[in-house]
């Protein structure tokens, strides 16, 4: 038996990536039985017979997402562009928080650089600074910070998710183009305009795969996030989170350290503005 992980998987057959080369694998059928899919990203254990298999053991996951349907993904590359369309930083808080609840860490890309200058990105930059999480400025129409990128990504499964129309399709693509191995298996796989979709992972370097679907389509908060949960995708707000009230949200409660810092503008009025809208929007469901 050897080890690989899933690849892609195309009615119900899978592409098992291992030390030995790429093995078309169906998995036995117990997995059928016992109801468990098989999913991209899965590490599985396969019996190899010449270039096809059989996979015969999934190992544990660290996380699942449901669409695309893809196992252990670790990163979240939030893309949003600084023009056309311009960032809608409410969105993009949205899947911070949505990313770090399922236990991802997020990355922020803002594309399209080409269409403004720098203090445009500097704005942004400030923005997000204090939260610690990692920005890129790209432009992918002119390649411009691609490959700085995938230089700086660690290794993991990465999943793009973003507004529509700031080039998430476009970034795909230019990763992708760039790779042939894989380029070659997406033919073999009918990866054309006029065959059904299926969901596969680009390797951008060894160990780093990038999720060829956009994922986190769904753009509002998740299902079973509460109000005390909404911090989670504040991270610049824990240090300062020494309030009168064991359980302040930092909304209208008085003697607040995260307000306090806002005011001394160690945490950044637009996060916090919308760290409000997100516990108003979650005010609005009943089951928060
Ligand atoms: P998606 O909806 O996020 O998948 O966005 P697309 O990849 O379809 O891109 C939307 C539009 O933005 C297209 O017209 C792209 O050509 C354009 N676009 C993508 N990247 C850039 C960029 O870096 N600069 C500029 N100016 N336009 C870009
Ligand atoms: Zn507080």
């Amino acid at each position: 038996m050897i080890e690989g992980m899933i690849i892609s998987s195309i009615a119900g057959y899978y592409h098992v990536q291992t030390d030995q080369g790429l093995f078309l694998c169906k998995p036995r059928g117990i997995f059928r039985k016992e109801k468990r899919t098989p999913a991209v990203g899965d590490r599985v254990r396969i019996l190899p017979e010449q270039n096809e298999g059989t996979i015969e053991y999934i190992y544990s996951r660290m996380s699942l997402l449901t669409r695309p349907f893809v196992a252990n993904v670790s990163y979240a590359l939030l893309q949003f562009s600084i023009r056309d369309p311009s960032p809608d930083l409410l969105l993009l808080d949205t899947l911070i928080l949505n990313s770090l609840v399922h236990g991802i860490t997020p990355i922020i890309l803002f594309n399209k650089t080409d269409l403004t200058d720098q203090t445009e990105n500097e704005r942004y930059q400030a923005i997000y600074q204090a939260s610690g999480i990692a920005i890129h400025f790209l432009s992918v129409l002119q390649r411009d910070g691609l490959d700085y990128l995938k230089q700086t990504l660690g290794k993991g499964i990465y999943v793009l998710a973003g507004q529509s129309g700031v080039g998430k399709s476009s970034l795909i693509n230019a990763l992708a183009d760039a790779d042939l191995t894989t380029g070659q298996i997406s033919d073999r796989l009918g990866r054309g305009k006029h065959t059904t979709r299926h969901t596969s992972l680009l390797k951008l370097r060894e160990e780093v795969y990038l999720v060829d679907t956009p994922g986190f389509q769904n753009l509002d908060i998740e299902e079973g996030v509460s109000l005390k949960d909404v911090v989670l995708g504040y991270p610049e707000m824990e240090e300062y989170a020494q309030c009168q009230y064991y359980n302040c949200l930092h909304d209208r409660e008085p003697k607040c350290g995260v307000k306090q810092a806002v005011k001394e503008r160690r945490i950044h009025e637009t996060r916090y503005e919308n760290y409000v809208k997100l516990l108003n929007e979650l005010r609005l469901r009943k089951d928060y």
